[in-house]
């Protein structure tokens, strides 16, 4: 897992590229790394550790450019290091890009690609897939070469991928597409963003494409435009979140966990608040479960995760106290 956000507008992209790393820290954090165009060419900076060494950059404030993407990793290829870290540009510096997943055949195409005379520095199975699209660039003659030469390295690939990906030669531009990694898009009047996660940009909009596997999209400050795998047009809805922003952020707390705790009266009011009615029995009357249905039910699942997990387990106790079943129920992990 990894967390990739990318940002097109009018602003500083670097600072809003920082904040949704943050925001994404959880989907992986043993490096962190950021591409900027400035002026004409690609600007990298990438460094081991959390999202906090790459901001204690000493280049990091000199980056101005309103067009970047960036990534926050969590290695399956190549250790934890600076030069494995994300984003990957080809060997002349002409695309990088950020990628979540894992490329299975990065062997044969990097044989193929050496063969080609390209080079690699790092040890991710990533690196192929900027080379590969600088390998059908140079060899593209329609009049949409970044677009097409994306398309044809991923119908290469084999593998699972969330990518965004930025040239020197269209520098107002970012190229997406994902295969069983999530990605989602962001609009706003005069900036577009992308991101692993919704919340790495809901601070910014709440119109949000979330793409289908094998979509690709290209992006401009003011336009959006969706591909499927023939590079045919399509259409994707825009869904208004209305969820809060705050709620995805650690606010005054030190962490999550001391969050998460500290609003649990709040949580616990908000979802089952309303049901509760002093001296009267809860009220369940919106659900539509009969007593009939129940007296059926000879099995309960409950499935969750992480903390969830264990909140499940201390309710199949209560349930088994209330229904007086004898405990032949089993948990797994
Ligand atoms: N396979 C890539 C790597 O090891 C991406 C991992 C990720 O999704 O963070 O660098």
């Amino acid at each position: 897992m990894c967390g990739i956000v990318g940002y097109i507008g009018k602003s500083k992209a670097c600072p809003i590229l920082i904040k949704g790393l943050l925001r994404q820290e959880y989907r992986g954090y043993d490096s962190a790394g950021i591409s900027t165009i400035e002026g004409n060419e690609i600007c990298t900076i990438k460094r081991k550790g959390r999202v906090k060494e790459l901001q204690s950059d000493e280049n990091i404030d000199k980056l101005s450019g309103t067009v970047g993407i960036a990534h926050t990793r969590w290695a399956t290829h190549g250790k934890p290091s600076d030069i494995n870290a994300h984003p990957h540009s080809d060997c002349h510096n002409n695309f990088s890009i950020v990628h979540n997943g894992i490329i299975e055949n990065y062997a044969e195409i990097r044989e193929f690609l050496i063969n080609a005379g390209y080079t690699f520095v790092s040890d991710t199975d990533t690196a192929v897939i900027p080379n590969l699209i600088d390998y059908y660039y140079s060899k593209e003659d329609s009049s949409d070469k970044f677009l097409n030469a994306v398309n044809k390295a991923i119908k290469d690939v084999r593998g699972s991928y969330a990518i965004s990906a930025i040239s020197k030669f269209e520098p107002n531009r970012i190229i997406a597409i994902r295969k069983d990694n999530p990605l989602v898009v962001g609009t706003s009047e005069d900036a577009k963003y992308i991101a692993s996660d919704i919340h790495a940009i809901l601070e910014y909009t709440n119109n949000i494409y979330i793409l289908k596997d094998n979509d690709l999209v290209s992006l401009t400050p003011n336009e959006i435009t969706f591909y499927d795998k023939d590079l045919q047009k399509i259409d994707r809805k825009v869904e208004i979140i209305d969820w809060d922003a705050k709620a995805a952020d650690k606010g005054e707390y030190e962490d999550f966990m001391l969050k998460e705790i500290s609003e649990q009266p709040q949580a616990i009011r908000e979802t089952i608040g309303t049901r509760i009615i002093k001296d009267k029995p809860c009220d369940f009357s919106d659900i539509n479960i009969s007593k009939e249905y129940l007296s059926n039910v000879s099995r309960i699942y409950i499935v969750a995760c992480g903390t969830a997990a264990y909140s499940g387990i201390a309710v199949k106790t209560i349930f088994e106290r209330l229904t007086r079943h004898s405990s032949r129920s089993r948990y797994s992990f």
